[in-house]
């Protein structure tokens, strides 16, 4: 038996060993995926032990995925360009970092049929996420991309880190008000909240990080919050005619690819859509 876990904050719930397991188990591979719950002090002791034989890897979620980064030996090229990684593969003597995030948000673009070569995008949020939906908006060609935060230092922070690694696209920050918002919607035609804004069971569930009068109908409208499926956002983009995508599938791909480096095979996307959606289906009665 093999193992592998999800690194999170103690006290927070995963869906990845709902799914990840599911993906084992279906396609016949002894791996257990368990939950690794740890704080930042036990941050260092918990990657040291994926050294072990027995351990395929990890996928590190918050707050974790930029101080994995030094505790790792090597960073592929795309975790360095966000700064952060998700995944960390044990090829037995070495540990490896990725950020299977980028795929994963664009697999569920590509699926929509959204071509961003070319777009302008706002993306709300400057937080780890939104590090990885810059990367990959830029990765795909887009020309221009908005960063609207709360909290504009960290917005510029984002576009001072990131800014010189995503050219030709240009970045911009944006404090959160509705100017802002004014501006910056007008011209997107994809809009994304990398914010937390929205997610079941905080206070901020019916939340939306956008003025719903300024979401236009010929904009796609991308969720990264998966719980509850159909968020304040989505719904507000939905009655304003625009397409939408939540979060479910960019976990999923993120997940498929992460498995696709620590078993070398086609991760069962299907399978592990059915065992997710089970489990929200669950917590939702
Ligand atoms: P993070 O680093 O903690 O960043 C959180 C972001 O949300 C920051 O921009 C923060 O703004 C903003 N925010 C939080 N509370 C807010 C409020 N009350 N009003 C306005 N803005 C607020 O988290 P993250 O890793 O980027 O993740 C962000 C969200 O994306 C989470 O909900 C996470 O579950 C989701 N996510 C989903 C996937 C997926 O596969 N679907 C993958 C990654 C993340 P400030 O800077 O002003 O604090």
């Amino acid at each position: 038996m093999q193992f592998a876990g999800v690194i999170s904050a103690p006290g927070k719930k995963s869906l990845s060993p709902v799914f990840q397991q599911a993906a084992f188990d279906h396609l016949d591979i002894a791996v257990e995926y368990q939950h690794w719950p740890t704080s930042a002090e036990g941050l260092g002791t918990r990657v040291a032990g994926l050294r072990g034989p027995a351990v395929l890897g990890a996928n590190v979620t918050i707050p974790h995925k930029e101080a994995c980064l030094p505790l790792v030996d090597d960073v592929d090229p795309l975790a360095r360009r966000v700064g952060a990684l998700n995944t960390v593969l044990n090829d037995g003597s070495t540990l490896r970092g990725y950020n299977t995030d980028v795929e994963g948000f664009l697999r569920a673009l590509q699926e929509a049929s959204f071509e961003p070569r070319g777009c302008a995008a706002v993306v709300a949020g400057a937080g780890g996420a939104a590090r990885a939906v810059v990367v990959a908006l830029a990765e795909a060609g887009a020309a221009r991309i908005a960063v609207v935060n709360r909290t504009l230092e960290r917005a510029e922070q984002l576009v001072s880190d990131l800014g010189a690694a995503v050219k030709p696209a240009q970045l911009a920050a944006a404090s959160d008000t509705r100017e802002s918002w004014e501006r910056a919607a007008a011209e997107a035609s994809i809009l994304v909240n990398c914010t937390s804004l929205g997610t079941a069971g905080t206070p901020e569930e019916d939340r939306s990080p956008m003025p719903s009068d300024l979401i236009r109908s010929q904009a796609l409208v991308y969720d990264l919050v998966y719980q509850p499926a159909e968020t304040r956002l989505i719904r507000d983009a939905r009655q304003a005619g625009a397409r939408t995508i939540g979060g479910l599938p960019m976990l999923i791909y993120q997940g498929a690819a992460s498995f696709k480096l620590w078993t070398g095979k086609d991760a069962p996307v299907d399978i592990m859509f059915q065992a997710a959606e089970a489990a929200l289906a669950a917590e939702d009665a």
